[in-house]
């Protein structure tokens, strides 16, 4: 387990710098719309059901920086318009604040199958999404894990404090791979859903800190723009908000 963990960071970490769009088969998609056919295959891409609630501008504009690399430092708007791509760039948003303001969903496919309040006379202090034993999650937000490890109840668990100081707390995994004092990125791969702990199923329980207390992650990710029920993530939720 934990020699793993110097290995694995580096598979997941390095190969994205923005935040995984809502399911995999599109990622792909439009990834290799970049690699390969262009932008006549990002246009098909666009037309997902699950893009819907992705400006595919924006996007566009993520995995371009994501293929482009080291070469996005030197990047202006001349050069962009010299190999003739869209730009109707409606919203001035930088590559890195999208990123930074991204806010995903924690899983490709799931369940939501418990919700955040009293439940068998007892705070449940977060929601559970149900899913398959080893299913990767992914974080919700960049931030600082603050812990990673065994914690009684909550089985494998990691903590992430936000910028603004709210804490997320991922429990009952199968698999952790982050470490307490790593910075991740939304949509990074942390762990994989499993039983551990106090759990009656393979599920990842959620948890949202607001000053050490918890709040319901339902009504806090609805004001991130992440609504778990409906199934909608915003690669640009802070700013939409502001
Ligand atoms: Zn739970």
């Amino acid at each position: 387990m934990r020699q793993r963990l110097s290995s694995e960071p580096d598979r997941y970490r390095g190969r994205r710098r923005v935040p995984t769009p809502p399911r995999s088969r599109y990622a792909v998609v439009v990834t290799s719309a970049f690699v390969g056919a262009g932008v006549v295959a990002l246009g098909a891409a666009s037309q997902l059901p699950d893009a819907k609630n992705i400006n595919p501008t924006v996007l566009q504009n993520l995995e371009q920086a994501a293929t482009t690399g080291d070469a996005l430092a030197e990047r202006g708007d001349g050069e962009r318009a010299s190999r003739g791509e869209n730009r109707d760039v409606s919203t001035k948003i930088s590559e890195e604040q999208a990123e930074a303001d991204a806010w995903l969903l924690p899983l490709e496919e799931y369940q939501f199958t418990s919700p955040y309040g009293v439940r068998f006379g007892k705070l449940h202090a977060g929601i559970d999404l149900a899913a398959p034993e080893g299913t990767p999650y992914k974080a919700v937000h960049a931030g600082e894990v603050t812990a990673a490890g065994y914690s009684g109840g909550y089985g494998y668990a990691i903590t992430i404090r936000h910028s603004d100081g709210t804490e997320m707390i991922y429990a009952h995994s199968r698999r952790l791979m982050v470490q307490a004092g790593d910075v991740v990125k939304a949509g990074q791969v942390i762990g994989e859903v499993g039983i551990t702990g106090y759990s009656y199923g393979s599920h990842l329980h959620i948890e949202v800190h607001e000053n050490g207390t918890p709040t319901d992650p339902i009504v806090f990710l609805r004001e991130h723009g992440v609504d778990i029920k409906l199934r909608i993530e915003s690669v640009y939720g802070d700013l939409a908000a502001s």
